[in-house]
């Protein structure tokens, strides 16, 4: 039987990118989102870790509506920034997405070693308020600009190796995205674990 899970992120690019993994794998879950449920509560990301913080807004929707809820928490973290924006990554210019990738532009400029990775952790408590844990990770380079115009967040100025060739994840748009992102990568744990639980 499908199970409904609530979807904790008010991220509708997230929503979009978690509803295509669910329609791509066949998982028997219906989705619901804070968008569905008109929720508009403010839940304190003040974990001081990405598994932390899923499991804060997971929790809080789990207590609020007593039915399994998935969530995850993400961001960039670059080497030559020791790591940051990692979990300040939504807010680290304090002034929205396009401040956030300027601000990372300025820091690096001039700076040749420019690796960095996405991390994602997915938390998913289930009906008896068990909370499982799923990682995922895609390493790439910032670029010195912003290209493309798909996808969210710092995606214009993320650049992976894809088919020989170097593109930003705004370039190369959803469909390639979710097969090797960092939300793909865990999603893919949490789908192993799902269908094992069978
Ligand atoms: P969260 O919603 O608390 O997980 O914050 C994640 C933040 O990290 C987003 O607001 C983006 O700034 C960044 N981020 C996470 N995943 C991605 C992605 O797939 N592309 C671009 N930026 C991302």
């Amino acid at each position: 039987m499908t199970k409904k899970v609530i979807l904790c992120t008010k991220n509708k690019g997230k929503v979009k990118e978690f509803e295509e993994l669910f329609n791509s794998y066949n998982i028997d879950i219906k989705l619901i989102s804070l968008f569905d449920l008109d929720d508009n509560d403010e839940v304190e990301e003040n974990g001081t870790s990405f598994k932390e913080n899923a499991f804060i807004k997971a929790n809080y929707y789990y207590q609020k509506y007593h039915l399994p809820a998935i969530s995850d928490d993400s961001g960039l973290c670059i080497d030559a920034l020791g790591g940051a924006p990692g979990i300040n990554s939504a807010r680290f210019s304090g002034l929205g997405p396009k401040e956030n990738i300027k601000k990372v532009l300025k820091l690096l400029d001039g700076v040749n070693r420019r690796n960095a990775h996405f991390t994602c952790v997915i938390c998913y408590i289930d009906e008896e308020g068990k909370a499982n844990y799923f990682e995922g990770r895609v390493n790439g380079a910032i670029d010195t600009k912003e290209t493309g115009e798909n996808g969210f967040g710092y995606d214009p100025i993320f650049l992976v190796e894809y088919e020989g060739k170097i593109e930003s994840f705004a370039t190369l748009g959803e469909d390639i995205k979710n097969k090797m992102s960092h939300r793909a990568n865990a999603f893919n744990s949490f789908c192993a674990f799902w269908k094992a639980k069978k």
